[in-house]
């Protein structure tokens, strides 16, 4: 659940989503574990590692960005700047370096349901994100390396640079990938769909991450992410060749 529910909207969420026959703590992603530091940090990282578009043709309002250059970890899937959303930089003592991406992890926000698909509400919902990464889980930076929106764009979450914090126990290597949306309580959209398969697809190929190595935050950990209709894209994804 997100920091800005007050008490009242909290209880609400509570016995909604109790009325649905879930358990609360397990709707949210990347909910209450901190970050997996170490003791080891390697602060040589100092490149923002990616940016740029492929094929991929964003809106004119989006376009003034400039990619920030190559980097050992890039992954060309025209996403939306950092610097398009989050407020403040990146702490660099609180992540340790991701070095090389061998597995994928797919999730939900698990947050309020979201009709909107605006790139002015989208920036505001990933922001509010990123402050709650930052003081629930002592996060150096919001938690998941990409975001993909109800409108089927991409988000640049924390930098590939970085090992991300968005599945407990099992950050170390693996690319998290969230699409906004409580997939318990409504459906992704297609347009959500097939951008998580071209950017799941684009993954695979760039990091040789098998597909027995895509996963979905469930199947790591005790969380109903990344909710049931995601989930049973996900299954039938890995089967039907989508993702090959
Ligand atoms: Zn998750």
């Amino acid at each position: 659940m997100e920091r800005w529910m007050n008490d009242q909207s909290r209880r609400t969420f509570v016995k909604y989503a109790l009325g649905l026959g879930l358990a609360p703590t397990l709707v949210g992603c990347a909910s209450s574990h901190r970050a997996d530091r170490t003791t080891t940090r390697d602060t040589t990282i100092t490149s923002r590692p990616y940016g740029g578009v492929d094929d991929f043709q964003l809106p004119p309002e989006l376009r003034d960005w400039e990619p920030s250059g190559g980097g050992p970890l890039s992954l060309n899937v025209g996403a939306i700047s950092r610097s398009r959303w989050a407020k403040a930089d990146p702490i660099p003592a609180r992540m340790n370096a991701l070095g090389s991406i061998t597995r994928i992890t797919v999730h939900h926000e698990g947050s309020s349901v979201v009709t909107f698909d605006s790139v002015a509400q989208t920036a505001r919902r990933l922001e509010s994100i990123r402050k709650g990464h930052l003081s629930r889980m002592t996060a150096g930076d919001i938690g998941y390396h990409f975001v993909i929106d109800r409108a089927g764009r991409v988000w640049e979450g924390r930098s590939l640079a970085y090992q991300g914090a968005h599945v407990k126990n099992h950050n170390r290597h693996n690319l998290g990938i969230m699409v906004l949306g409580n997939f318990e309580r409504q459906a992704p959209t297609e347009a959500q769909l097939q951008t998580l398969a071209r950017v799941v697809r684009t993954a695979r190929s760039r990091f040789d991450v098998p597909l027995g190595a895509v996963y979905t935050h469930r199947e790591l950990g005790p969380t109903a992410c990344p909710g049931a209709s995601l989930q049973r894209f996900m299954v039938s994804a890995r089967s039907n060749g989508i993702l090959a």
